[in-house]
C-alpha cells in the first residue's frame, strides 16, 4: 500500500495533556486518523514517550518523506521499518509514541484498502502463524472507584473494578452505567457531594477508610444490584503494586503499614476468599516474578501481569518461564507498535494465558482497542468507568462489532 499524504498532529488527551494523533491517506483516496494515549502508573520497561511537540518535528523532518516514498505491504513491513529507522532499544529517538500513531493509522487504512473492519484485518495477522482463534467479544471490566496514583484520596489499590455477566454488549454498558449510578447514591449516603469527585478513569474517588472498604462498597452495591435487576457482578482489582513498592525498604506500604511480599500475599488471600474477587492485577511490583509465581499457584483466580510485562515480547517470555500470571494485560502503547502488541498477545496466548486489552488513564477519542480486543479473542477489556467520552466510545464500539458478528452468523 502506498502512503500519498501523512501528517501528525497535536491533540489533548483525557488528562489535558499533549499526545499525538496521525492522519494517512492511500493512495487510493481513504483517510484515517489515530491517536495514542498516555498511562500514569508507567513500568520502567515500557517503550519511550517522546516530548509531542518533538515527535512531530522528528516526523515532519525525518519520516514523513521516507515513509510516502515505500510501498508497503505488510502490517510488520511498516512497522519494522519505522522500529529500524529509530534504532534504540526502547524507541527512545522518535518516540514510542510517534511509531504506535503511525502503526495505527496504518492498520486502519490498511484495513479500509483492504475492506476489512478494523478487528478482522487484526484477526488476520494474529492467526498468521497460529492455529485458528476467531474474533471473540470480551468480557467488558469497568473501573468504579479510582485508588493509587489515578485519585486523590488514601486508597493504595489502583482499581477496583466490577465485571458484569451480561447478555449482550448492549445490555452489559447499560447496567454498568446503572451500577454507577448507584454506586454514587451510596457513596452520596456515606460523604459530603463535595467529598465525591472522579479519578483518572472516570471512575469515584472518595475519602473511603481503606482498600477493604473500597470492595465492601462494591460487593453491597452488586448484591443489591443483582436482587433487584437480574444482573451479577464480578470484583476484579488492580493494585499496581509498584505504585506502593518501597524499594530500599523492600516493603509495601499499604492500610498505613509497611508490608513484607509474604504480608501482602495474606492480605490478598483474605480478600479474594472474603469477596469473590476473580482477577488480581500487579499484585506486587514489576520485577517480582518470584511472588508472582506464589500467588499464581493459587487456583480459581486470574493473576494479571500489566507492568510485569508491559507488553514487552521479551518481558512476556520471561514471565512465562516464570509461571508468573496466567492473564496479560495487553496495551499498545507499552509496546510502541501493533505487530510487537501482536507478539506479546501470542506468547501470551500460546502458553494459555488469558488476554485483557487495557486503555491507558490518559485516554484519546480513539477506539482502537475495541478491535484489537476483538482481534485477538482477549477474555476481557478494561476501558475505565462508563463515563465520559474517552471510556465509552470503546465500550459502544464494541457493541457494534457485536451487530456486525450477529449479522455474520
Ligand atoms: C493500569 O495500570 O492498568 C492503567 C490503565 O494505568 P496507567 O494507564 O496509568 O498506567
Ligand atoms: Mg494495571
Amino acid at each position: 500500500m502506498k502512503i500519498k499524504e501523512a501528517e501528525i498532529k497535536i491533540i489533548l488527551d483525557s488528562r489535558g495533556q499533549e499526545t499525538l494523533e496521525a492522519e494517512m491517506e492511500s493512495g487510493k483516496g481513504k483517510r484515517v486518523k489515530s491517536s495514542v494515549p498516555s498511562g500514569k502508573s508507567r513500568s520502567a520497561y515500557e517503550a519511550f514517550v517522546l516530548n509531542p511537540r518533538e515527535a512531530k518535528k522528528i516526523f515532519e523532518e525525518e519520516v514523513r518523506e521516507k515513509i510516502t516514498k515505500i510501498d508497503f505491504l505488510y502490517q510488520d513491513e511498516f512497522d519494522n521499518f519505522l522500529i529500524k529507522l529509530d534504532g534504540t532499544e526502547n524507541k527512545k529517538r522518535l518516540g514510542g509514541n510517534l511509531i504506535l500513531a503511525l502503526s495505527l493509522a496504518f492498520a486502519r487504512l490498511k484495513a479500509e484498502e483492504e475492506e476489512l473492519e478494523l478487528f478482522e484485518y487484526i484477526n488476520k495477522i494474529y492467526q498468521g502463524t497460529m492455529h485458528r482463534v476467531n474474533p471473540t467479544l470480551p468480557r467488558m471490566i469497568f473501573n468504579m472507584i479510582n485508588g493509587g496514583s489515578h485519585a486523590d484520596n488514601d486508597l493504595e489499590i489502583q482499581e477496583f473494578q466490577v465485571i458484569p455477566q451480561h447478555e449482550t454488549i448492549a445490555e452489559g454498558i447499560m447496567a454498568a452505567k446503572k451500577f454507577y449510578r448507584e454506586l454514587e447514591e451510596e457513596l452520596k449516603n456515606r460523604f459530603e457531594a463535595g467529598e465525591i469527585k472522579l479519578g483518572d478513569e472516570a471512575g469515584f474517588s472518595a475519602p473511603i477508610r481503606g482498600n477493604e472498604q473500597a470492595i465492601k462498597i462494591l460487593k453491597e452495591t452488586a448484591r443489591e444490584f443483582a436482587f433487584r435487576e437480574k444482573i451479577s457482578f464480578d470484583l476484579s482489582l488492580d493494585a499496581a503494586a509498584s505504585s506502593f513498592y518501597e524499594k530500599d525498604k523492600a516493603k509495601y506500604k499499604l492500610n498505613k503499614e509497611e508490608l513484607s511480599a509474604k504480608d501482602l500475599e495474606e492480605y490478598y488471600e483474605y480478600l479474594i476468599h472474603k469477596y469473590g474477587i476473580i482477577a488480581l492485577e500487579d499484585p506486587f511490583f514489576e520485577d517480582a516474578f518470584g511472588e508472582f509465581a506464589i500467588i499464581n499457584k493459587r487456583k480459581g483466580i486470574y493473576i494479571v501481569a500489566d507492568d510485569l510485562t508491559s507488553t514487552n515480547p521479551h518481558r512476556v517470555k520471561m514471565a512465562v518461564d516464570a509461571g508468573a500470571a496466567d492473564a496479560i494485560i495487553i496495551k499498545p502503547n507499552q509496546a510502541g507498535s501493533l505487530t510487537e502488541t501482536i507478539e506479546a498477545a501470542k506468547i501470551a496466548h500460546e502458553a494459555g494465558w488469558q488476554l485483557i486489552v487495557s486503555h491507558r488513564s490518559g485516554e484519546t477519542e480513539d477506539d482502537f482497542i475495541a478491535d484489537l480486543a476483538v482481534g485477538l479473542s482477549a477474555w476481557g477489556i478494561k476501558s475505565g468507568a462508563p463515563e465520559t467520552k474517552y471510556r465509552l466510545n470503546k465500550y459502544f464500539r464494541l457493541s457494534e462489532i457485536e451487530k456486525i458478528l450477529n449479522k455474520s452468523l
